[in-house]
């Protein structure tokens, strides 16, 4: 266990350069399960101001002197090390009253999204400070007036309010893509759990790897912090629906037009599909995930199954299934041998808790589990904020407004039962918008019916059944490359969705003009831009190449003894190369055609420099187009250029995307694509470097 000198440690927020101690005693914080006062928070006479002012002058400057991949590293580097020091955070975390079972997906799951966030940049997003995005649109006949999308980092601070529950995945899921994009963050953890996230930070800055101000802590109340956002900074807020709305309309987000992303609570649902039978897979799948679900974090997750949807007739079957598995999970100390369940993060939260159960259950019956009476394997009733399962059933759903509507954040869940599709369709929607449900179902089409019902009201949704039984990473999880986040009750936000999740954090602006500026400013070549046709582009390395660099090479005839020699060679004897009446009768060929993959293979050949040279390796195509049919005796020529270079760091290579254009001899085009390639930074390469 960390040692924290046998007293509540004394927490404080890093901002303005330096960690600081709020004025004050500080608030006490207990720990979760024994009641024992864990930390002391105070954020009381913090300059906020300062702080923000402090991330946009250093941090945002510092970050957007570097490429994406550059910021990419730094994180990669910083998740590496926080894996290598998660004991410490998962003994710091049995305070929060978590298991460790249930501490994963918080820390390992939360460093992985890090790292994930880290990989996916380098794969998918260019090497660049400056994102262009979508196609050059022509925007004028003669292709002089040209416009293209490019993304920014926003110049401010990525002020990121986190809930309780998820002290260390909260912020670094957010964290990451703030911080790919260029954009510094102010982390405000709940109080509640702060003192793992501070715990944290501290290892993060210790490292050295972020420059200054990129990454700032405030440990207690968000005092006047949001009176001093502007409008090139963002806010992110994770917790209840109540305070979202309360923030969402805090005047100067409102009048400074702030982004301002939303993750509230949500009453997501599982839906047993009609197919699911007691004794099938599906049925079994489902009466576990829904108990994981209501036991995880002792139900405390944002995206935990609150409402239970069964076919009319099996609700018996599935309460006796719940029940049985529910009688199992006593809760008890989180770090205790056999603890099944943890607890709820407060004892207060455990009051609030039961007023929910209380306003839930005027319109549902309890059928398992006694809100008042407390059964534990361990530690002491009377002072951890323990709470067994309650599982409720509505028997008038459609009339019934409490179990679509309030969030009893605990390990409580409402079962009710649905006649047909569409009514478990309008049931789910009764919650007005949630972060996940799952359908439980080996039917295909009912996957397909409930799930397009349920999309326009879902940030996500999972189908389960025993063809994923094994690898499914269940209703509970939201993944880095996906989507989180869902609309109405939920919030209406978006997070992570893989670098979707990073351009929430820059402008996309469309910016019009020539070839030649939009080129300029997007450092990727455009038809029409200036290009150079001096030294064949592959004889260069990056330190030479440049964008724009050609090559247009002497045409080459297509005739029939080609067609036929590719078409035995590579056996597609496909009729529209073979057969001359079959290839007129088809609406697009006059004649027999040559084959799509002959015009790029004969196109490589004419563009080629087949030395050995700084060109490493093909490594694909982007966006191919056989654009125009080439018949016998047309002759084919290529221009290539120089599109995009994009330098890989801590390797001796980089990606080259080329822009190959394939005319015919009345200069249509043929085919349309882009060549990607690896090319040497040097040439030749360094010693050893080949091996
Ligand atoms: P909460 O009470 O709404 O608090 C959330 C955050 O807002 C905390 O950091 C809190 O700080 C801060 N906050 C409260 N009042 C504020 C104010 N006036 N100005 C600025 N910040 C303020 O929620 P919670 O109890 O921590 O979390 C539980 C809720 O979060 C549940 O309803 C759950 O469903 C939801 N949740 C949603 C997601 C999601 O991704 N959609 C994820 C996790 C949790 P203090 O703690 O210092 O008051």
């Amino acid at each position: 266990m960390l040692d924290t000198g046998g007293t509540a440690r004394r927490l404080e927020s890093y901002v303005d350069g330096a960690w600081r101690k709020g004025a004050g005693e500080g608030r006490p914080i207990a720990n979760a399960a024994t009641g024992e006062t864990h930390a002391l928070i105070s954020s009381d006479g913090i300059d906020f101001a300062a702080a923000l002012a402090w991330g946009r002058d250093a941090g945002g400057t510092a970050l957007r002197r570097h490429t994406i991949h550059e910021r990419a590293l730094m994180l990669k580097a910083i998740g590496t090390e926080l894996m290598a020091q998660k004991a410490d955070f998962h003994a710091e975390s049995l305070a929060t009253g978590a298991t460790p079972r249930d501490a994963w997906p918080d820390i390992e799951g939360g460093i992985g999204t890090l790292l994930t966030f880290a990989s996916m940049a380098r794969r998918e997003l260019p090497n660049t400070k400056v994102l262009a995005e979508g196609p050059v649109e022509q925007l004028s006949k003669d292709g002089s007036f040209v416009g293209r999308h490019v993304l920014t980092p926003l110049t401010g601070v990525a002020v990121h309010i986190n809930a309780f529950n998820f002290p260390v995945w909260g912020m670094l899921e957010k964290i990451a893509p703030s911080l790919i994009a260029g954009v510094p963050c102010l982390v405000k953890p709940a109080s509640q759990t702060a003192y793992l996230t501070e715990l944290v930070v501290r290892r993060i800055l210790d490292m050295g790897v972020l420059p200054d101000g990129a990454l700032q802590l405030v440990c207690g109340g968000a005092g006047d912090l949001l009176d001093h956002v502007t409008e090139q900074d963002v806010v992110t807020f994770t917790g209840s629906a109540a305070t979202g709305r309360k923030l969402r309309t805090h005047p100067a987000i409102v009048e400074n037009s702030v982004r301002f992303t939303m993750e509230a609570d949500s009453l997501n649902a599982a839906i047993l599909g009609p197919d699911a039978e007691p004794g099938t897979e599906e049925f079994d799948l489902f009466v576990k995930e829904v108990a994981r679900e209501m036991t995880a974090k002792a139900g405390q997750k944002c995206t935990a199954i609150r409402r239970i949807m069964v076919p009319k007739g099996r609700e018996e079957a599935v309460i006796d299934a719940l029940s049985a598995t529910l009688a199992k999970a006593l809760p008890g100390l989180p770090g205790a041998d056999g603890t099944r369940m943890g607890t709820l993060v407060s004892v207060g939260d455990r009051d609030g808790v039961r007023e929910k159960i209380a306003e839930i259950a005027a319109e549902a019956e309890i059928v398992h589990g006694d809100p008042a009476a407390i059964t534990v394997s361990s530690g002491d009733p009377d002072r951890g904020a323990f709470l067994n399962p309650v599982l409720l059933h509505c028997a008038r759903p459609f009339e019934a407004e409490a179990p679509h509507s309030v969030e009893a954040f605990g390990p409580v869940s409402t079962l009710m039962a649905y006649d047909g599709i569409d009514e478990a369709v309008a049931l789910a929607r009764k919650g007005k918008g949630s972060l996940v449900s799952s359908v439980f179902t080996d039917d295909a089409s009912v996957a397909a019916d409930l799930t397009i019902g349920l999309a326009p009201f879902h940030g996500r949704v999972l189908i389960g059944n025993r063809g994923s039984a094994k690898s499914s990473t269940g209703h509970g999880s939201p993944l880095a490359p996906l989507v989180h986040g869902g609309p109405g009750r939920a919030g209406g936000g978006e997070e992570m969705g893989g670098m979707r999740g990073v351009k929430h954090f820059m402008q996309r602006t469309a910016v019009q003009g020539t070839p030649r500026m939009i080129a300029a400013v997007t450092g990727e070549w455009a038809e029409g831009a200036p290009a150079e046709q001096v030294t064949h582009p592959f004889r260069k390395s990056l330190a030479e190449l440049k964008i724009g660099d050609q090559v247009v090479t002497d045409a080459r005839e297509v005739t029939e003894a080609d067609v036929e020699h590719f078409a035995e060679f590579t056996g597609d004897t496909f009729y529209a190369h073979m057969d001359s009446d079959a290839a007129k009768a088809n609406p697009f060929f006059d004649d027999r055609v040559a084959h799509g993959y002959l015009i790029a293979s004969f196109a490589a050949g004419l563009f080629v420099e087949p030395n050995p040279g700084p060109v490493l390796a093909n490594y694909g195509v982007d966006n191919l187009r056989f654009l125009t049919p080439v018949y016998f005796g047309d002759s084919l020529r290529v221009q290539l250029t120089c599109k995009q270079i994009n330098p890989r760091e801590g390797t001796v290579y980089g990606e080259v995307r080329w822009d190959c254009r394939v005319t015919n001899q009345k200069d249509e085009a043929v085919a349309l694509y882009d060549v990607l390639t690896m090319v040497a930074k040097e040439w030749p390469l360094p010693e050893g470097a080949g091996a």
